[in-house]
């Protein structure tokens, strides 16, 4: 009997329009866990490097956690992973909502498809049953629009249905895959959807899901609802208040928005604006959320309701969290009533909130720097905000400069020229970042950005505070309570960390102490996603309910997997080598690995190699960054280390340039 995961898998050919049931190897749970985890190890196995995005051999994986379906609270994400068309590696985007538990009770634990269909279609999972259904009708409709109106032709209400907008089916390079209360937006993975012909996929489940220790799995989840409850109660003192409790950031609770308005950049990620934040600003805003925000609203099993429905005047209601809420406002340089207008047509086109915004402000940019003129922007407004909405429908119907711009600031750069590229200043890894420019390096924040392999700093980051805080004090108090730390070294690593002299930053934490840090960090990130557990509540906040001292026992209670420390931090260590040797097959190197050059005003080159050295050696990876045989073999991953030596790869100088060539320039579009 399986625990927790249905030990079955959905195929679909959408070539051949074959469905096949398909079980999975509990081995491959042990070693691998599920979600993320099982999916890296998919993609190793059935994409190799010559296969393009936009192959009908790349896959798009919608995979459901280890433990969704469970009780476990919070866990409800979904892990959709493939090859993406912006970055050319192994992309991997969660979305939380309700999709991956529905997933679980119908039966199974991933959908995977291949091929591409040669008609819009979407698929209908019910109890086990599958049909591919036409989606002619669905053509151009809106993401969120595109469920309801499933829901109605299935008469099944309670389906739970990922769709993708405009943007998904021309292959926005930037498009999501949007699902009722959530999205997984980053790495273009709507586009991949697009181009394999699928508009949305609706699931339906009303079967159970086996616990194999129930009573002592309630008896953990008790455990983390009492911990909730005691840290809504108990914020952390001297943290800001969106990280000061638990769940996504409360950016639909607060009003304050002085810390985002004040220390992110505006525009092209470029202008900083001090004074920002006064009592008008803040009065405006907050009548302006008062009166769109209709409910706050949670993902499936979950107490902390994060999410927000928002209703802009004379547009439908959408649903919203975390930082977007000011993304499209800051860019545009305008004011939250925009921010939240716009954001409902771009939830509806199924684009990213933090790349959109960016790759808007970077074309008005280039326009107002000569770069692009009025012939490439035919009829556009004159005035900020209508230039917004003019620029998002070129770009999600890839019209005229759109189609340029719909591939993201770094392809458009190229294609563009004139200097362009100069301005495309805000990527790592060909994906755009948060529009952050700091003063002096952070060496924890360094090799975050420059070796994570999410597209996003706060998918890795978390766990430990983000500065130190003032006096000794403080830091004491804050210490006593910490239970999370894997180890005690932890505790002084921050008790020392001070905001002046010789123990501060840039060279304090020292690199030993910063690859500790941001493996723990990157550590607990890489078991949620296996797990489907959402970071808000896991490796995301300071000190959340679950960390590396309880989740053996949710795995062992749960999954009846025999759990301990090591073996999951094993275990995360073996598929965060999978999805780099993924990319590194992919040409990914160490002159990869770096954060935007303007980043941080402040930069220290040597301390900066030495950091990367460092890490590298304590990962085990080579000093291209590629892992070694040694520790390859020693995970169990030698049919990796077999492939890199078939592949020459060990003897590439990292001189090797990665592909440069566009997925859409390739498919000669
Ligand atoms: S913490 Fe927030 S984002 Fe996470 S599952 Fe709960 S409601 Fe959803």
């Amino acid at each position: 009997m399986r625990y927790a995961e249905t030990g079955y898998n959905l195929e679909i050919d959408l070539t051949r329009g074959n469905i096949e049931r398909v079980a999975t190897d509990p081995k491959e749970t042990e070693l691998y866990l599920g979600g993320l985890g099982t999916n890296a190890k998919i993609i190793w196995d059935r994409v190799p490097p010559e296969v393009d995005p936009f192959s009908p051999d790349n896959l798009l994986i919608f995979a459901s956690g280890l433990l969704c379906g469970t009780p476990a609270t919070g866990c409800n994400r979904t892990i959709v992973s493939t090859i993406s068309p912006q970055t050319r590696l192994m992309a991997f985007s969660m979305m939380g909502g309700f999709w991956a538990p529905e997933l679980k009770y119908a039966g199974y634990d991933k959908v995977i498809l291949r091929g591409k269909s040669p008609d819009l279609v979407y698929l209908w999972i019910k109890d086990g049953k599958v049909e591919i259904r036409d989606a002619a009708h669905l053509k151009g409709k809106g993401a969120v629009e595109t469920a309801t109106l499933i829901c109605q032709e299935l008469k099944e209400p309670k389906a739970q249905v990922a769709a993708i907008g405009l943007a998904g089916e021309n292959r926005v390079y930037y498009a999501s895959i949007e699902q009722g209360r959530s999205s997984a937006s980053r790495g273009g993975i709507g586009a991949v959807m697009g181009d394999k012909g699928v508009k949305a996929i609706a699931v339906r489940g009303t079967r159970d899901l086996n616990i194999a220790r129930p009573a002592e799995f309630m008896a953990l989840c008790t455990e983390v609802l009492d911990y909730i409850k005691f840290r809504n109660d108990n914020p952390i003192p001297g943290v800001m208040p969106i990280l000061a409790g638990l769940g996504s950031p409360q950016e639909m609770k607060v009003h304050d928005e002085k810390w985002h308005t004040e220390n992110f950049m505006w525009g092209n990620s470029r202008v900083r604006r001090k004074d920002f934040w006064n009592e008008e600003v803040a009065t405006a805003w907050m009548e302006t959320l008062d009166s769109m925000r209709t409910r706050l609203i949670s993902c499936y099993n979950c107490p902390m309701t994060c999410g927000a429905t928002i209703s802009p005047p004379g547009k439908p209601t959408y649903m919203m969290k975390c930082f977007s809420k000011l993304t499209y406002t800051m860019a545009a340089f305008s004011d939250l009533e925009f921010g939240l207008g716009i954001a409902q047509s771009a939830t509806e086109y199924g684009v990213d909130g933090f790349s959109t915004p960016q790759v808007m402000a970077f074309a008005l940019e280039l326009y107002e720097n000569g770069i692009l003129t009025d012939d490439d922007f035919p009829g556009m407004p004159a005035d900020n905000e209508g230039r917004f909405y003019w620029l998002l429908d070129r770009i999600v119907r890839r019209e005229g400069i759109g189609d340029v711009l719909a591939n993201g600031t770094y392809w458009a750069a190229k294609e563009i020229g004139k200097g362009a590229e100069e301005y495309a200043h805000n990527t790592i890894k060909k994906h755009e970042q948060l529009p952050l420019k700091l003063s002096m390096l952070n060496p924890i924040y360094f090799l975050m950005y420059a070796t994570g392999e999410k597209m996003n700093i706060t998918q890795i980051e978390g766990q430990f505070p983000q500065a130190p805080f003032p006096t000794r004090e403080q830091r004491e108090e804050f210490v006593k309570d910490w239970i999370q730390v894997p180890d005690e070294k932890f505790k002084q690593y921050f008790l020392d960390w001070e905001l002046r002299g010789e123990k501060s930053i840039p060279y304090y934490p020292t690199p030993e102490m910063c690859c500790d840090i941001v493996d723990w960090q990157e550590r607990m990130h890489y078991i949620d996603d296996a797990l489907g557990m959402c970071a808000g509540l896991s490796s995301f906040p300071l000190k959340p309910p679950y960390h590396i001292h309880n989740y053996p026992k949710f795995i062992a209670a749960g999954a009846g997997i025999d759990m301990d420390e090591d073996k999951l931090t094993r275990a995360a260590k073996r598929y965060r080598t999978l999805v780099r040797a993924n990319n590194i097959r992919r040409g990914m190197r160490r002159k990869d690995d770096k954060p935007p050059e303007n980043h941080w005003k402040k930069r220290f080159p040597d301390l900066e190699k030495e950091l990367l050295d460092t890490y590298y050696r304590f990962k085990g990876w080579n000093d291209q960054g590629i892992p070694t045989k040694e520790s390859l073999d020693e995970l169990g991953l030698d049919y990796v280390s077999a492939d890199f030596e078939k592949r020459g790869i060990y003897s590439n100088d990292g001189d090797t340039p990665s592909k440069e060539t566009s997925a859409e320039k390739e498919k000669g579009v």
